[in-house]
């Protein structure tokens, strides 16, 4: 797919793209940054250290929230950090420095502008006048495996070939750093994995002038199959846990054993963190809520109650079984563990003796079970079924606990909180709620 007589926005030959390992492109030091909320500063990244060297593809694996995003603006210059230093080529970064660039999950390409046009359009920004912008532009587009899409226009493309325009817009300005974010989490299985082999084809086979990419992702084989290094990052707040060597040649091969043990590895690592500070943390009223389906946690909760499960699991392998990401199971197996329904231990996940009563139960018992289980695990469930409890009329709008809230998680993250809670109130039918009036009421609540 990608053109193999490409050169011309290398100017390099490939031999001279060998790794060189003693050259670091970029540092980051004690970096922390904080978002101010009204009951003082959330505190997103807590003093990440990282160092990215030429040659190397490093990824920065998380779950989603764990600030990913955030540190890859802040090395982008788009943003700053509270404390700490990033330095670019040995000297401090002052905002977006020259010679990297960044590939995002879904890019915001001009509809009214061609395939070209579009990729052209980073190099005007630069003033690069009109001949060598159209010949670089076409050797990016060749590059990426775009040719004969010229002249189409975005709506005309694909998900997985609008990407790759997006992909050839970093690439037009001969990067030295490529950041990508989650750059194929939008696309579907089959043309993900085929842009990630055309790009690891090109940067193995040294076609692109770039001399260090830094990937982040929330998916643990995506970043075995790519890295050479991987930066695991935890949530609230994002602190580098663990850093592992890759020591896998390219192509790889996800069936490889030593491929899945380095999974499970990484999942074990996840997990164990994880669910060590879960256990110790206890759900808060102003703790962030996953957004997670009673369908998915009583689905959790029947696959591991039966054959060949019996109440213990290793997450990988379930995770697995049941096509799930770490960003999709973790939720999960976390709110069982939350509404203890289920215990996360070094990898594993255990099913308490309450949750085999609950998987022997039919609909309504199952109901009652869950609603006893939210009242008390779930300190914002309780303050809402309190206030319903004491108001005269039973009723209370939305706004008054998104209030109470905001001063403890962003309005967004609020918001998602308000719905989760929402979601598993109805289904135990602790209270009821009216999407309409915004209205959350007692009326038709067994009591
Ligand atoms: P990730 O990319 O790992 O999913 P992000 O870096 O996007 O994580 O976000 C990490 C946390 O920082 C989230 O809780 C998010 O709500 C918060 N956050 C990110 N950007 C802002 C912002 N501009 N203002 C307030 N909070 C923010
Ligand atoms: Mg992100």
């Amino acid at each position: 797919m990608p053109n193999s007589d490409f050169n011309v926005v290398s100017p390099v030959a490939p031999t001279s793209i060998a790794p060189r390992a003693d050259q670091e492109i970029l540092n980051v030091k004690g970096v922390s940054r904080g978002f101010k909320k009204s009951q003082g500063d959330l505190l997103v990244l807590d003093d990440v250290n990282l160092s990215l060297r030429e040659g190397e593809i490093v990824g920065l694996l998380g779950r989603s929230g764990s600030g990913k995003s955030t540190l890859l603006r802040i090395i982008a210059g788009l943003i700053e950090p509270t404390t700490g230093d990033v330095t670019y080529k040995g000297k401090p970064l002052e905002g977006p420095a020259d010679g990297v660039a960044m590939v995002f999950q879904t890019f915001a390409l001009f509809p009214w502008l061609t395939v070209l046009q579009n990729v052209e359009a980073g190099l005007e920004a630069q003033g690069v006048s009109a001949a060598p912008r159209r010949a670089r532009a076409l050797a990016a587009i060749d590059l990426i495996g775009l040719d004969g899409f010229e002249n189409a226009y975005p709506r005309e493309l694909s998900g997985g070939m609008r990407q790759r325009v997006g992909f050839a817009r970093a690439l037009v300005v001969d990067p030295t750093l490529l950041l990508m974010d989650e750059p194929f989490s939008a696309l579907d299985v089959l043309t993900a994995e085929n842009l990630r082999t055309d790009l690891l084809d090109l940067w193995t086979q040294g076609k692109m002038p770039i001399k260090s990419v830094l990937i982040v992702t929330h998916n643990i084989e995506e970043a075995v199959f790519m890295c050479d290094r991987i930066m695991v990052l935890s949530s609230n707040p994002g602190r580098v846990i663990a850093e592992i060597q890759v020591p896998f040649k390219h192509p790889r091969n996800r069936l490889d054993t030593a491929f899945r043990s380095l999974v499970d590895e990484i999942y074990a690592k996840m997990t164990a963190r994880q669910s060590g500070e879960a256990t110790k943390q206890t759900l808060e009223f102003g703790s962030r809520l996953p957004h997670v389906s009673t369908n998915l946690l009583a689905g959790l909760i029947e696959t591991l109650a039966a054959a060949p499960y019996n109440g213990r699991a290793d997450m990988p392998v379930i995770a697995r079984s049941l096509h799930l990401e770490v960003d999709d199971l973790f939720p999960i197996a976390e709110m069982l563990q939350h509404l203890g329904f289920a215990e996360l231990r070094e990898g594993d996940i255990y099913l308490t003796p309450s949750a085999h009563v609950f998987a022997d139960l039919g609909t309504h018992e199952r109901k009652m079970m869950f609603a006893e289980h939210l009242l008390k695990h779930v300190p914002l469930a309780a303050r809402i079924k309190k206030v319903l409890n004491e108001r005269p009329g039973h009723r209370a709008p939305r706004v008054r606990f998104e209030q109470e809230l905001e001063d403890f998680l962003t309005d967004g993250a609020a918001e998602d909180t308000l719905d989760s809670v929402i979601n598993w109130g109805r289904y135990g039918e602790v209270f009821s709620y009216n999407d309409q009036t915004e209205l959350f009421s007692l009326e038709d609540v067994e009591s």
